[in-house]
């Protein structure tokens, strides 16, 4: 790849983040050259990809496989009253391309599953966890964990939200954390502003990730209350045994 600079437009557009000591053109350029996938436009994807958006990541691919459903939308805020019945991703593309025409989007309907995960992290630099289920997170773990890529896990459930950063070869990986799949519940509460805390979160970590800004939280849980407004982080040690990261 050829020497990357900013234009005019994107020094505007980016100049409030630009200005963050540690940050600089540098950072921004940074950002500009990476990929990201966000798996799932639900209620951590939705807002997730509108942050990384604007915050101008060079590459966004979304993938979902389903479409909007008017109990989707307290919380899903990508996706608006006239979307329902439209997959998520044509309407995710339609407000992604309006919020920031200077990055490249990618929008895939199909599900993740073991054929085409691998095929998926390949051609990122960091995921982005947007699922409401286990067994896919698991999916997206194992191959994150093969491959390398920083892996951005979160979980909400009500007023509580879950965050760890899934750094391959620096720290546990989410089999670490959750040995044995959790029994799934469907479809299980949650309020609009607990993905949109946890994934805001997610957005933070990826962008110290690709920039090298701060700490990322590796090795660590976060744990959001939002009934106490409490966060709580807990130290998570890496499975000696795991099934998917020793070794790695
Ligand atoms: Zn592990």
């Amino acid at each position: 790849m050829g020497i990357m600079v900013l234009n005019e437009r994107e020094l505007l557009r980016y100049d409030r983040q630009i200005r963050i000591a540690g940050f600089g053109v540098e950072g921004q350029i940074k950002l500009k050259r990476s990929k990201v996938l966000v798996a799932g436009l639900g209620g951590l994807g939705a807002p997730a990809a509108i942050y990384l958006a604007a915050a101008g990541i060079g590459k966004l691919l979304v993938i979902d496989k389903e479409r909007v459903e008017l109990s989707n939308l307290n919380r899903q805020i990508i996706h608006w009253t006239e979307d329902v019945n439209k997959t998520k991703v044509k309407s995710a593309l339609e407000k992604l391309c309006k919020i920031n025409p200077e990055i490249e989007i990618e929008g895939i309907v199909d599900e993740i599953n073991e054929l085409n995960v691998y095929e998926l992290v390949k051609k990122v630099d960091v995921v982005v966890d947007g699922m409401d289920n286990f067994k896919t997170r698991f999916l997206l773990n194992e191959a994150c964990v093969k491959l390398g890529k920083p892996f951005i896990h979160a979980a909400v459930y009500g007023l509580e939200g879950r965050l760890m950063t899934i750094f391959p070869g620096k720290g546990p990986c989410l089999r670490c954390l959750i040995p044995i799949e959790p029994e799934e519940v469907k479809p299980f509460p949650v309020l609009g502003p607990t993905p949109a805390i946890m994934a805001s979160m997610q957005v933070m970590e990826v962008i110290k990730v690709i920039t090298g800004l701060g700490e990322p939280l590796v090795g660590k849980l976060l744990v959001f209350d939002g009934t106490s407004m409490d966060f709580m982080k807990v130290t998570i040690e890496r499975l000696p045994n795991c099934s998917v990261c020793s070794g790695h």
